[in-house]
């Protein structure tokens, strides 16, 4: 029987399980074997009118199901079935496009400091003084960012710039190993600088402490040779692919959840497919969990940073074969590495021969985000949810409301409110677990930030409950207006 490797966002649809056998001798019988198998996960996969979701791929072997017979590919015995769900990351002519000669001399303690790449043919002093005269512009200074700065820094790239706005946290340093303890409470850049310098006073550092946006993205991006994409959300991911697209500059891609990363170099300028070829729609808002939401091994980011910053190196020295056209997996769990190969699709929006995409778009709207401004104010709340001061005011007084956690069993042992009388349901189970409640009964959800509850709260609606509220903010609100003694992840 072939089997289809499930991967880590989509395993809570299949009871946990890395691989399903599956029947049939193409894959669109092997995928309605798996989704008979397992029901929930067919919205996952496909769209209400049947067709295969936009955001998720279909590999047989290393090969896009949609360049072969797309759901009537032929599936033998021994064939690896893949899905390739988008996650919240050529040949050495195409480097070349880069390498350039025009480079800054070394002086003798650059010299002293680079020895050991100056010793190695393929860098040499002509090596490293191209990684003197290059730029590389950073979106983001968390998980990816850390390693890729100390890395890059420390290699001798000539100029780093790294665009991050927020402050660093406590729940930060189990991965951003740039960030130390007494930076905690420090925006990023600041503390990014701080230990740069330290590794490397050379290195010119030019920090953005702002969201990149389609106002402001082709004026930061154009001054760098490479651009590296080390963003954790949709709208940016798009914005940095598109932006690096119309640019003609290379976009080292890296991204990271639980315990799978991937990683590619798009570079449709160089003859590879950009991110939009691989991906052509964002998944709906909720749908895949961020890092915040589902998790990720601290070294997780290591790796792959680390992967991304050895893509711009030779980028950048012209030497090797770059990602470009290949798109590399890793799972730690099994510690394995698989590469699949990327086209160019002809009918890319943004790369393809008749482009649509000429300038950046709403990024926020193409990813189904409400902007902030359409939001009420943090003090109100709509007649739909509860504050937190709200429900223990309720409690105290003694009212009759059930309460319904959906987050997961490994989140619940960081903190509950099972003191009253809370229940835990996972959201993936929890249509499962409707009729267990009483639709009589007060019912308020809640979840780590109201994001998943949220869902719930649509599942009961629609089950006909009226008496139903969503805990605003969830537990962390909880935490920081009713309880401080409550940990915080
Ligand atoms: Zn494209």
């Amino acid at each position: 029987m072939p089997t289809i490797s499930i991967p880590t966002a989509l395993r809570q649809y299949v009871g946990g399980q890395a691989a399903i056998n599956v029947q049939g001798d193409k894959i669109g019988a092997a995928l309605t074997s798996l989704t008979a198998q397992f029901p929930d996960l067919k919205k996952h996969l496909f769209d209400a009118n049947g067709k295969l979701r936009n955001f998720v791929n279909i590999y047989v072997n290393d090969e896009d199901i949609r360049y072969q017979q797309s759901e009537d590919t032929p599936i033998k015995e021994s064939d690896e079935i893949s899905i390739i769900p988008s996650i919240a990351g050529g040949a050495a002519s195409e480097a070349e496009v880069l390498a350039r000669a025009a480079s800054p001399e070394l002086n003798k303690e650059e010299i002293a400091r680079y020895s050991r790449h100056l010793i190695m043919p393929e860098v040499g002093m002509e090596g490293q003084r191209k990684l003197k005269a290059a730029s590389i512009l950073l979106i983001g200074a968390g998980g990816l960012g850390s390693p890729l700065g100390l890395y890059l820094a420390a290699a001798g790239v000539g100029r780093l710039g790294i665009v991050d706005f927020d402050v660093v946290d406590h729940s930060n340093l189990q991965r951003q190993i740039i960030h130390g303890t007494k930076d905690v409470g420090r925006p990023k850049l600041q503390s990014a600088k701080d230990r740069l310098s330290d590794v490397n006073p050379h290195v010119q550092i030019d920090g953005y402490e702002l969201a990149l946006r389609s106002d402001n993205a082709l004026e930061i991006i154009k001054d760098y040779d490479v651009v590296i994409d080390g963003t954790d959300n949709f709208q940016t991911r798009y914005l940095a692919n598109d932006a690096s697209v119309l640019l003609g500059k290379p976009n080292v891609y890296g991204s990271i959840f639980r315990f799978d990363g991937q990683a590619s170099v798009f570079y449709p300028k160089g003859g590879g497919p950009c991110y939009r070829c691989l991906y052509p729609e964002p998944p709906p808002p909720g749908l895949v969990p961020s890092c915040a939401e589902g998790g990720v091994l601290g070294i997780l980011p290591g790796i792959i940073g680390v992967i991304q910053a050895t893509e711009a190196v030779k980028l950048i020295i012209g030497q090797g074969e770059p990602l470009i056209g290949r798109l590399l997996l890793f799972d730690a769990l099994k510690m394995k590495f698989k590469e699949l190969k990327l086209r160019r699709n002809p009918e890319c929006p943004l790369c393809g021969d008749q482009p649509t995409i000429k300038e950046l778009i709403d990024y926020d709207q193409f990813c189904g985000i409400t902007p902030p401004v359409a939001q009420p104010p943090v003090a109100e709340t709509s007649d739909w949810e509860i504050t937190p001061v709200e429900l223990k005011q309720r409690l105290d007084h003694g009212d009759q409301v059930t309460i319904i956690d959906v987050r997961e069993p490994n989140e619940w042992q960081i903190s509950n409110l099972e003191n009253y009388g809370s229940r835990l349901i996972p959201l993936g189970q929890f249509a499962d677990h409707v009729n267990e409640l009483n639709r009589e009964e007060e019912i308020v959800l809640h979840c780590k930030m109201g994001g998943r509850s949220a869902k719930a709260y649509e599942i009961l609606k629609k089950a006909g409950f009226t008496k139903i509220k969503n805990l605003k903010g969830g537990i962390l609100a909880w935490a920081d207006q009713v309880d401080r003694s409550m940990p915080k992840y």
